[in-house]
């Protein structure tokens, strides 16, 4: 399990990594004509939304403090750590057994042996993943379609609303996830989707999938 500041900071460095590869990319092949059809153009504007969002859900489960927007200011951005800046409780784990971090106890493994929840788990998360990737085939039909709708309107405004369109249901899948309850606790189970099955977990009672 890797820490929220590692975590957060590999997703920081893979959207910087898009920025720069899709500018090669257009620098080489000469920038698309609609470029809101293009993945260069969603692809990183897709993983900064994702990034947006997940920051602005990075808060502390006890006192609810955001964790890297720590004030108004730009200059009030910090790395998140392991446990709250504000109340100093875990980030992780559940909130009834806090551990201390220094301890050397091994944390009991609980597992679930419910395979109905842990399917849903699985078709929720690639849902989100699919409807990412879906914008490639939908993209160009939804501008179409609102170039024909909004009419006079310019294909940059056509672009953006079918932009804005996919995104809410994009968003829909992200929400559709993270309200899943857990089987065991009860509490909502995943917190994004970046996980893999292997390593899926309660995000509340760290409860994990029975091997095998
Ligand atoms: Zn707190
Ligand atoms: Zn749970």
């Amino acid at each position: 399990m890797i820490g929220h500041r590692l975590r957060l900071q590999l997703l920081v460095g893979t959207q910087t990594a898009l920025i720069i590869a899709t500018k090669i990319y257009e620098r080489i092949h000469g920038a698309p004509e609609q470029f809101w059809v293009s993945w260069t153009y969603w692809l990183p504007m897709a993983f900064g939304i994702f990034l947006a969002l997940y920051i602005y859900r990075l808060r502390c489960r006890t006192c609810h403090a955001h964790q890297v927007m720590r004030g108004a200011s730009i200059f009030d951005l910090r790395w998140p750590d392991e446990r709250c800046y504000s109340c100093s409780s875990p980030m992780t784990g559940s909130t009834e057994e806090a551990e201390p971090i220094e301890s050397h106890t091994k944390p009991r493994v609980r597992t679930s042996n419910d395979p109905e929840f842990w399917k849903k788990a699985k078709r929720r998360r690639n849902l989100f993943f699919y409807v990412w990737a879906g914008w490639l085939l939908a993209g160009f039909p939804l501008t179409t379609f609102y170039t024909w709708l909004l009419y006079p309107a310019d294909q940059m405004t056509a672009g953006m609303a079918a932009l804005a369109t996919w995104g809410a249901f994009w968003y829909w899948t992200l929400y559709y996830l993270t309200r899943l309850r857990c089987v065991e606790c009860g509490e909502k189970a995943f917190r994004h989707p970046f996980f893999l099955m292997r390593h899926a977990r309660c995000s509340n009672c760290g409860v994990i999938r029975k091997a095998g």
